[in-house]
């Protein structure tokens, strides 16, 4: 399997062999067309297993291809930690290289002004934790009614943490017509509920 068998556009694939891959990982080679075509999708696969492209890399060509609606954020990613979080914007900025889209780390333990800033200019991507974007939220200063596309990545860690009920929240203020993506090491009961939820005929894939 090559990166350019998976769909991705040129700008993406020059990217990729700049950051020195030279084959997808199985996670990617499997997430990465069925995520293309807008399908939602629950991948059961550890951290290290180059989960985190699976899901970034067919992301930036979703939101290449589209337009933003008065500025409004078109995409969330939901991270259990701040390092996570981080981790995940620095692969957006890397992958991304060759896109101009916009992006905000939303992320505790950092001031909320900067990141107030970011989301009055208008943004692509939000990536957050679930306790400072429901900060965020509850004091108005977002709105996730264009946000089309969610990546919970690391959910059996969210149910570890406690941040179920919080994502579940953050959900219902999601439009319902979006493409979920659902990302966990394992499949505990609550998180089986969550996708059976939120998640609409997705495919699942396992590595
Ligand atoms: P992740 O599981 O997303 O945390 O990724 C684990 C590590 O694998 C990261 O350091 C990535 O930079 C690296 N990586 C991701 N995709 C590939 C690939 N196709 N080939 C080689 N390394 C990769």
């Amino acid at each position: 399997m090559n990166f350019a068998d998976l769909g991705l556009s040129d700008e993406l694939l020059r990217a990729v062999t700049e950051a020195g891959y030279t084959e997808p990982t199985p996670i990617q080679a499997s997430a990465i067309p069925p995520v293309l075509m807008m399908r939602d999708l629950i991948g059961i696969a550890q951290t290290g297993t180059g989960k985190t492209a699976g899901f970034v890399l067919p992301m930036i060509d979703i939101l290449a291809h589209g337009r933003s609606r008065a500025r409004m954020p078109r995409s969330l990613i939901l991270e259990p930690t701040r390092e996570l979080a981080a981790q995940v914007a620095e692969n957006f900025e890397k992958y991304g290289k060759y896109h101009k889209l916009s992006m905000a780390l939303l992320i505790g333990g950092v001031s909320m002004g900067d990141q107030i800033k970011a989301l009055e200019k208008g943004v692509d991507v939000l990536i957050a934790t679930p306790g400072r974007l429901m900060d965020l939220f509850s004091r108005g200063n977002i709105l996730l009614t264009g946000c089309n596309l969610l990546v919970i990545d690391e959910a059996d860690r969210m149910l570890d943490m406690g941040f179920i009920p919080d994502i579940e929240e953050i959900c219902t203020k999601l439009p319902k017509q979006r493409q979920t993506l659902l990302f966990s090491a394992t499949m505990p009961p609550p998180i089986k509920k969550l996708a059976d939820k939120f998640l609409e005929n997705p495919k699942t894939i396992e590595v």
